[in-house]
């Protein structure tokens, strides 16, 4: 998608500190760290939000899990604990059309979240 930031990065057309990848899957960390371990591990194919998720896109979802779930046991923060989020529209304030499941670990984590 021609206009959007994460589709650059996959592309490499914008530098992003990536720290997985395969032929289905980026992650990279966020540029903003919310926390010691900030991942967003996301679908190279582009699909803007949680609503945009169609029947066929349940493997794609389940491998971001999955893989979110692997970066967290590599860096040693899966027995602790970790976070994962997908921001979803405006009120969860989703600021990148194009889904990302956030990955925070390395520090005690708040409920509610903010
Ligand atoms: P969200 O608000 O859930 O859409 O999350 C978007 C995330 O992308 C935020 O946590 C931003 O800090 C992060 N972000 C924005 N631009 C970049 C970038 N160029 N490289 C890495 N992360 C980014
Ligand atoms: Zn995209």
């Amino acid at each position: 998608m021609a206009d959007c930031l994460f589709c650059k990065i996959i592309a490499r057309e914008i530098p992003a500190s990536i720290v997985y990848e395969d032929d289905r899957i980026v992650a990279f960390n966020d540029i903003n760290p919310q926390a010691p371990t900030h991942v967003l591990v996301l679908p190279r194919q582009h699909i803007a939000s949680l609503g945009d998720l169609a029947e066929g896109d349940d493997a794609i979802v389940g491998e971001v899990v999955r893989r979110a779930a692997a970066i967290a046991r590599e860096r040693g923060i899966a027995a602790g604990g970790f976070r994962t989020v997908f921001n979803t529209n405006r009120d969860a304030g989703q600021t990148v059309f194009h889904i990302h499941l956030h990955l925070l670990g390395g520090r005690p984590m708040a409920w509610p979240p903010g």
